[in-house]
């Protein structure tokens, strides 16, 4: 009882720890920014304390870029980690209860063996009809019982089978949510990062063309700052939709930060690429947008987005520096458009 009290009193702590930091440092008071300071105060992750402290020791809150990122390091992994336990166990306990029953049937097979075994002696002792019959009448239930158990073996091996299939989806589940972001339902950075590099890996040894967009939400924070944050989350949805729906294939759309979505584009040239960017931004551009709960208009919302092509022997980190670049040239130059290096105001930049 003192146990279960005294890890309340200190579980309460923590949570009140948390909710204070949230309260000071003004941030969305979210599941996850709570999980994230109910961490920190429990002090049960030393580097997310240590990288939380060095952000509040050079005089900052952690933006929602840090704290995205934090809980991506810190959190989410240890998460997973231990959910792939949960379900790895599962399957090696269903494994080993498979094992038992078919040892259990192949115990049974051995006295079936025995039993005929030792019928077959004594018919060739018996002399009289009922020993005969005897014999023949325990065969018949020695058949009978060997079929009986036949039977609940297969039943056990089939309810076994749809509890591994089921085990199965749900490690497909997880690992498939450890791909997703949960916001947008686009893939994360982190299957972003490894689907670039092995798209590239591809394009090098094909010598196919490929391409990268990278998309970000015009004067996003104003809208944020107009409209609320949670608002915010339904246009990154929506943003996120049309990206979506204007890649298909061997396409790969992803949330590469918080307001910024990379696609990679396999077999695909700069002109390709551009138009598929274009299709995106207009997608985007086009969307009245309304808050769902009033009906208040909220006007609408524009991306920029920068496109390159890999060049022969390039690096992940170098393309995306390139469009990160005509990314950002987009930007000066007015944004709610799509910007490639051909592009007159990169030549110009490149110039200058
Ligand atoms: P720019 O046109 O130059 O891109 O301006 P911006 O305001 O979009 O750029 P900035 O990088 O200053 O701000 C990005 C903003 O995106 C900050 C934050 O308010 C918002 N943001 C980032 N992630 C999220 C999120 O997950 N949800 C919501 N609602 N907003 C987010
Ligand atoms: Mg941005
Ligand atoms: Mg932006």
């Amino acid at each position: 009882m003192t146990g279960q009290s005294g890890e309340h009193e200190r579980t309460m702590a923590f949570a009140e720890i948390a909710l204070g930091q949230i309260k000071a440092l003004r941030q969305p008071a979210t599941p996850r920014n709570y999980e994230i300071w109910y961490a920190y105060a429990s002090g049960h992750y030393p580097s997310l304390n240590q990288k939380i402290n060095e952000i509040l020791a050079a005089g900052n809150a952690p933006t929602e870029a840090d704290l995205e990122q934090i809980y991506g390091a810190y959190l989410a992994p240890a998460r997973f980690s231990e959910r792939l336990d949960k379900v790895g166990n599962q399957v090696m306990d269903e494994i080993d209860q498979v094992m038992a029953m078919i040892d259990a049937a192949a115990g049974n097979a051995s006295n079936y063996s025995e039993s005929l075994a030792d019928a077959s002696q004594k018919l060739s002792q018996s002399r009289d009809r009922e020993s005969l019959r005897a014999i023949v009448e325990g065969l018949v239930q020695t058949a009978r019982d060997m079929q009986e158990s036949n039977q609940e073996l297969e039943a056990n091996l089939a309810s076994s089978k749809r509890e591994i299939t089921e085990l199965q989806s749900s490690l497909e589940m997880v690992r498939s949510e450890s791909q997703i972001d949960p916001l947008t339902q686009l893939y994360n950075r982190k299957y972003f990062d490894e689907r670039l590099a092995h798209a590239i890996d591809e394009a090098h040894a094909t010598d196919e063309a490929l391409s990268l967009l990278i998309t970000d939400i015009d004067h996003f924070k104003a809208f944020n700052d107009n409209f609320g944050h949670l608002t915010g989350d339904q246009v990154l949805r929506l943003v996120a939709m049309s990206v979506k729906q204007n890649v298909k294939g061997q396409d790969t759309a992803s949330r590469y930060g918080g307001e910024e979505f990379a696609i990679v584009l396999p077999n695909t040239v700069l002109r390709s690429a551009i138009t598929v960017a274009d299709h995106i931004r207009r997608a985007v551009m086009t969307k009245e947008l309304m808050k769902r709960s009033t009906g208040e208009h909220l006007g609408r919302v524009t991306v920029s987005i920068g496109v390159a092509t890999l060049h022969k022997g390039e690096t992940a980190q170098s393309l995306i520096e390139r469009a990160d670049a005509c990314l950002y040239t987009a930007k000066r130059h007015g944004r709610n458009r799509v910007v490639c290096e051909t592009d007159p105001e990169v030549e110009a930049a490149k110039v200058a």
